[in-house]
């Protein structure tokens, strides 16, 4: 993809904050974090989201994930990480190249990354599973 800003930073055409590399992925300091450490996990080649990517290359950027998240329970001392991981626009997604984002998070930090809870019906519950599973 040649006009994917995240191919060409994870094949280092453009400079970035790399903090781990290996064959597959590029691991990068997001330029706007929601805390101090947050981590983008890019793959080298190109893949849209979560449905394109290959299943190896997936467990593998779960893998890099969890190397980056001890590097930075390790060195930035945080209290615990999220991973989080967007696919389409609805969901948050920005831009258009899969990223794991490797989130440390830290005691009263202030971010609001996790959801609201709804309150469904018992019988609404029913009928989302039936529709899912049907
Ligand atoms: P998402 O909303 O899941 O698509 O996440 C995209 C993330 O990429 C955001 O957290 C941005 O801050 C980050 N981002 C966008 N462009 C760059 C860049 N050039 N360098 C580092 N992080 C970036
Ligand atoms: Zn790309």
């Amino acid at each position: 993809m040649s006009d994917c800003i995240f191919c060409k930073i994870a094949n280092g055409e453009i400079p970035s904050n790399t903090i781990y590399e290996n064959e597959d992925f590029r691991v990068i300091l997001d330029n706007g974090p929601a805390t101090k450490g947050h981590a983008l996990v890019l793959p080298k080649k190109h893949y849209a989201d979560l449905f394109e990517i290959p299943d190896d290359v997936l467990a593998k950027a779960v893998q890099t994930g969890k190397v980056v998240a001890s590097m930075l329970k390790e060195k930035l001392k945080c209290d615990g990480v999220n991973l989080v991981q967007n696919n389409g626009s609805a969901a948050g997604q920005t831009v258009m190249h899969y990223h794991l984002h490797v989130i440390p998070r830290y005691e009263n930090d202030g971010q609001h990354i996790l959801w609201k809870p709804t309150s469904p019906s018992a019988e609404e519950l029913v009928e989302v599973k039936n529709t899912i599973i049907g």
